[in-house]
């Protein structure tokens, strides 16, 4: 049996290894290794793929974040409304920016932000909310689009585990997420489902006055060259990156469907176990599974955890600490939040190997392991 890695970007890179590599060698022949034509022409493909008016690329996916935030015009101590169980980035560049991290629940079973939650955390202050689409699922952006437009706020979604999953709206209409709300955001980190070979993001809107001003924001606040009317920042794609992810997003709908057969294998072997809930699809939404994420019940997962290590398989924790028992929100009074859903998630789930190159002897070899732990305790 091959190895079994939580990500395994090498082999994905093999098979596309030609490609790539012209890829690249054209952008070292061109030279233009800022701005060159492969950044264009990924722009372009990306902004087709996600049916986006404006795409803009930057640096990182937290960057994209930060970069939405500032386009917003928020003042300090405006509040921003996130979940509690996402990435660190999503609520660190609130803070950053001198904006008030408020954080609600989850849906105990899509873990994505919880509508209910969301409407009950407004306040005067509150400014915008930001739904994560956590491990490849969408949040309830319908209904946060209606709390939205009641209250006056801003939507920005978090699409950094899930381009190319697709909303359904109740009247039929169907969108990628990331380009539902006012602004969308993204990450190409090399280990999420489009990945690039070092860093990359890109920021989705379709509102000409955002998109011009985040293009600045992104351009050190420049209108043109050397006339700086916003304070911005130094955000860029770059073109090996664009040159990479230009190949990748070609395959994006098959790395897609791969992630799901795993998926559909690791669901039928954990079918009949009490032990172990398997990952929830809403009727909105897709899955892509940038993770596979399972909720135990009454097993020790930091058991399960070591003696999968043991066997050499990986797992992980998405994510062991929620923010709003971060040490870095430590201003943000903590201590006022119960958020029971949200701490309870945290002590039981569990995120077995999941990418595109995973073989049936390998998810055979996990989903056998993980039932023999089960059974032993
Ligand atoms: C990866 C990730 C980010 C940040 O993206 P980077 O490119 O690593 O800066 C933000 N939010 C979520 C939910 C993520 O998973």
């Amino acid at each position: 049996m091959r190895p079994i890695q939580m990500v395994d970007t090498k082999n994905q890179y093999l098979k596309i290894k030609t490609e790539v590599d012209a890829a690249i060698h054209e952008v070292l022949d061109s030279a233009a290794y800022i701005n060159g034509k492969a950044v264009q022409d990924f722009t372009l493909a990306l902004n087709n793929y996600q049916g986006s008016k404006h795409t803009i690329p930057c640096a990182n996916g937290t960057d994209a974040l930060q970069i939405a935030m500032m386009a917003l015009g928020l003042q300090p101590g405006d509040e921003v409304i996130t979940p509690s169980f996402t990435y660190i980035a999503t609520t660190e560049v609130v803070a950053l920016l001198k904006l008030k991290p408020v954080f609600v629940e989850v849906d105990p079973v899509t873990f994505c932000i919880d509508p209910a939650a969301v409407r009950k955390a407004i306040t005067s202050k509150t400014k915008a909310v930001v739904p994560v689409h956590l491990y490849g699922h969408a949040a309830p952006m319908e209904e946060i689009m209606q709390i939205a437009e009641e209250f006056g706020l801003y939507v920005i979604e978090d699409n950094a585990q899930a381009i190319g999953c697709d909303y359904t709206f109740s009247n039929g209409t169907r969108k990628k997420t990331g380009s539902i709300g006012h602004i969308g955001c993204t990450s190409f980190y090399p280990s999420k489902n489009l990945g690039a070979f070092g860093d990359g993001g890109a920021i989705f809107t379709n509102d000409d006055v955002l998109a011009d001003k985040m293009k600045m924001i992104a351009n050190h606040g420049q209108s043109k060259r050397y006339y700086h009317d916003l304070v911005g920042c130094n955000s860029r794609l770059d073109s090996i990156q664009a040159a990479v992810l230009n190949v990748k997003l070609k395959q994006l709908d098959q790395y897609i469907a791969a992630r799901q057969k795993a998926a559909a294998f690791y669901n039928n072997a954990f079918a009949n176990f009490p032990q172990i809930t398997t990952p929830a699809i809403a009727s909105y939404s897709t899955h892509v599974f940038h993770q596979y994420t399972l909720v135990l019940n009454g097993v020790n997962r930091d058991g399960l955890n070591a003696y999968l290590a043991e066997k050499k398989i990986p797992s992980m924790i998405y994510y062991p600490v929620p923010g709003h028992k971060q040490q870095m929100f430590a201003a943000f009074a903590l201590e006022a939040y119960h958020l029971t859903v949200t701490d309870w998630l945290t002590e039981r789930v569990i995120s077995l190997p999941m990418h595109t190159e995973l073989d049936e002897e390998q998810l055979q070899f996990i989903t056998s392991e993980t039932l023999n732990y089960i059974h032993s305790v």
